[in-house]
């Protein structure tokens, strides 16, 4: 399995690509979650609706052995690695309307 096969399914619970597709998007905001410590571009992340009802809290555990300040977005978002890291993990909890997603990185 190449990188980016893997990448795809561990986005797959996230990010809603069919419906991308369908329906096209604007984006209302993009952003890089960068690393705390190291300050390395981990995940690139847009929100293409806003929905108050959907809150997201996202860590990104960094390979520095760092992370990520915890990043709050609300709405419908789109997420992938950003250059230079893949995703390996991403455990997620959802408590009432708040997702937590706990995302893990490694070096490509
Ligand atoms: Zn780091």
């Amino acid at each position: 399995m190449s990188q980016n096969e893997h990448k795809l399914n561990i986005n797959a619970p996230v990010d809603t690509s069919v419906e991308r597709e369908k329906h096209g998007f604007d984006v209302l905001k993009d952003d890089t979650i960068k690393c705390a410590d190291c300050r390395r571009k981990l995940i690139d992340i847009i929100q293409v609706k806003e929905d108050e009802g959907i809150i997201k809290e996202i860590q990104v555990q960094c390979y520095c052995g760092g992370s990520s300040f915890i990043y709050e977005i609300k709405g419908h978002t789109f997420m992938q690695a950003a250059k230079g890291v893949a995703i390996v993990d991403m455990p997620t909890r959802v408590v009432g309307n708040i997702t937590y997603i706990t995302i893990e990185v490694i070096k490509t």
